[in-house]
């Protein structure tokens, strides 16, 4: 299995793009997927540069309906007609973001909606599903923990009256020899939430998580329960990216050291089938 960071925050390299956004590259059991597809504005730079062949994939799946995560599905559909694309039916509400008074759109941008529903195959679920070459989808994600799963600055309508719960929010793994590798978009349901429900639908340890986990502006005390949910569960290689935010991440390089690479723009993972 290997993942290629091919949208991210950071950009590691010369000549290619970072912006605030998250896409993974996957290839795994001899399938190609995209996990998240950025805001569209790196996307197709990155792969060219990159030598990925974006017309090759073979599925997308989408974390959740939120434009940095989203933008680049109809770039990634045009000439796809066909295309399964994974994502729970709420990926498609108009969604709002408050700050400073002020509410934004932050839903899936409408050339993006247009693309899913009119030249992709939209496998709505809101229930595990396969994803193809050993891929599956957490579906809908129960919120257990106390402390994780708010609506924060999210709101479901443009006054910023009714806060919006993610409820589509969903995360990605592929078992593995070694164990489970989880992809993450944002884990607006937590982290912990989120790999509750991987191990509800699996068996071995959790070997890897990959992707954003949202804690930028998370209490201390919430990046202490997650950085420690992780080293509890022993995990072996994890690769905050995008809006994990500078604390998490230096919080989870303090305790887990060289099993923890900040992703990047360019940086490749690779793990035994
Ligand atoms: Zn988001
Ligand atoms: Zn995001």
């Amino acid at each position: 299995m290997r993942v290629v960071i091919v949208a991210d925050d950071a950009a590691g390299q010369r000549g290619l793009l970072g912006e605030h956004g998250l896409s993974l590259w996957v290839e795994t059991g001899g399938h190609r997927l995209l996990f998240d597809t950025g805001q569209g504005l790196a996307l197709g730079h990155n792969v060219e540069a990159l030598g990925i062949r974006l017309a090759r994939v073979d599925a997308v799946v989408l974390s959740h309906g939120h434009y940095d995560h989203t933008g680049g599905l109809a770039q990634v559909l045009s000439g796809r007609r066909g295309l399964p694309v994974y994502a729970q039916p709420e990926a498609l509400a108009p969604r709002y973001s408050r700050r400073d008074g002020e509410c934004r759109e932050v839903g899936m941008p409408t050339a993006a909606r247009q693309a899913l529903t009119q030249r992709g195959a939209f496998r709505s679920s809101r229930v595990p599903l396969p994803a193809g070459g050993g891929v599956r989808v957490t579906g809908s994600i129960p919120r257990l923990t106390q402390f994780e799963g708010e609506a924060g600055t999210f709101f479901l309508d443009a006054e910023g009256h009714e806060p919006d719960p993610l409820a589509d929010d969903q995360a990605a793994f592929v078992e593995t020899q070694r164990g489970t590798v989880v992809l993450l978009g944002c884990a607006h349901a937590g982290v912990v939430n989120t790999l509750r429900q991987v191990e509800s639908l699996t068996t071995g340890p959790i070997h890897a998580v990959i992707g954003g986990m949202h804690l930028r502006e998370a209490p201390p005390e919430r990046i202490e329960a997650t950085v420690r949910a992780l080293v509890e569960r022993d995990v072996k290689r994890v690769v905050p990216c995008h809006c994990t935010g500078l604390p998490a991440t230096a919080a989870l390089v303090r305790e887990l050291g060289d099993r923890c690479t900040p992703g990047r723009v360019g940086a490749v993972i690779e793990f035994e089938d």
